[in-house]
């Protein structure tokens, strides 16, 4: 990446906001994937080889667009009217991403709840949220960090918590080859310390599986 002489791109700050790069140009990326294929040893000539390079980093690409400038998901906020102040949790939402440390996907569901304060939110902005986050090289806890610190910034709730479930690809094809480990993680900020709240929106994961065992 043309990172040079600037914070490297994982470097973020609490929200993971604050440094967003341009997008690569792809020539670039496929001339260094290409040179990488050639150095592992790959036939290039092969018919099914011809032009992965260029997919490749399109893919990338696509898979790191919560890097690149303008794709912060605008998460705009309602007066609290009426006063809700019971937990809003959306569960079950979808996510992939990549991990940090060997590129490989990690994938599965991310939970969020939050307890109104004077603002609240479109439920479909939180998804966003999580994707903003899944689509760059990631670490599973600081993904779960990162998703309650966006919403403690912006949404000034009583308080909230992010569960995330995941299996790690580079867990289960390498390494330690344990296929179907899920890999639980969560944060909490604010009412959600205390034990009964905290229990209630365990139990609406709970009724899952037998999942999320906090
Ligand atoms: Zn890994």
């Amino acid at each position: 990446m043309r990172n040079t002489g600037r914070a490297p791109l994982l470097t973020l700050d609490r929200t993971g906001e604050g440094r967003q790069e341009p997008e690569p140009d792809l020539d670039e990326v496929a001339a260094k994937f290409r040179a990488a294929f050639e150095a592992l040893g790959l036939d290039l000539s092969d018919p099914n080889l011809v032009g992965t390079e260029r997919r490749v980093a399109r893919a990338y690409r696509e898979l790191f667009a919560g890097l690149y400038a303008g794709s912060a998901p605008e998460l705009r906020t309602f007066a609290n009217t009426e006063g809700y102040s019971e937990m809003v949790a959306v569960t079950d939402i979808p996510f992939h991403s990549l991990c940090a440390h060997h590129l490989l996907p990690f994938f599965g569901t991310a939970h969020l709840a939050y307890l109104p304060g004077e603002k609240i939110v479109g439920l479909s902005k939180l998804a966003r949220v999580v994707d903003f986050y899944a689509r760059r090289p990631q670490i599973q806890e600081r993904m779960t960090e990162q998703v309650v610190e966006l919403l403690v910034e912006r949404l000034r709730p009583a308080g909230a918590m992010v569960v995330i479930q995941a299996r790690h690809s580079c867990m289960e094809m390498r390494g330690v080859a344990k296929a179907g480990a899920v890999t639980t993680t969560s944060a909490v900020r604010g009412v959600f310390d205390e034990q009964r709240t905290r229990q209630e929106f365990l139990g609406l994961l709970g009724t899952r599986r037998g999942s999320a065992r906090l």
